[in-house]
C-alpha cells in the first residue's frame, strides 16, 4: 500500500477510535437496587430488554476498539501487507476499507466466515451427541 493511503486509512482508524472512546459506555442501571420502588411487573421485562442491549453496543463497541488497535499496530507494523485479505490474500476494495479501515478479509471472506459462525449452524453443538 502506498504511504498516501497508508496515512488517509490511519487517520480514518484514528478518527474512529476517539469517536468509540468519546461515546463512552451506556449506563447500565442496576433492576433490583431501589426498594422503595414497587417492582412494576409490565416494566421489569422491558428494562431488563434495555439492559440486554445496552450490554451488547458496550461489548460490541469494545470488539471495535480492539480490531482498531490492532488494525493500527498492523497498519505500524507491516504496511507492504495491510489491506491484503488475510483469507485469500486478495486486496481488499478500498471501497471497503475506506468504510471499514479494520477489515481483515475481503467481503467475500468475510461473507463465508459469516455464515459458518452463524448461530444455529455451529457444528460443535452437534458433535457431543
Ligand atoms: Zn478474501
Amino acid at each position: 500500500m502506498d504511504p498516501r493511503t497508508n496515512d488517509q486509512i490511519r487517520t480514518r482508524l484514528l478518527r474512529r477510535r476517539d469517536e468509540l472512546l468519546g461515546e463512552g459506555d451506556v449506563d447500565i442501571e442496576p433492576l433490583k437496587d431501589d426498594p422503595t420502588k414497587k417492582i412494576d411487573e409490565d416494566a421489569a421485562p422491558l428494562a431488563e430488554m434495555e439492559q440486554v442491549i445496552a450490554s451488547n453496543r458496550n461489548r460490541a463497541r469494545a470488539q471495535q476498539l480492539q480490531q482498531i488497535d490492532l488494525a493500527l499496530v498492523r497498519l505500524g507494523e507491516e504496511p507492504e501487507d495491510f489491506g491484503l485479505c488475510e483469507s485469500c490474500d486478495e486486496p481488499i476494495p478500498m471501497r471497503r476499507l475506506e468504510l471499514m479501515p479494520w477489515a481483515r478479509l475481503c467481503a467475500a471472506c468475510q461473507q463465508e466466515q459469516e455464515s459458518s459462525d452463524a448461530p444455529g449452524t455451529r457444528k460443535h453443538l452437534t458433535d457431543y451427541r
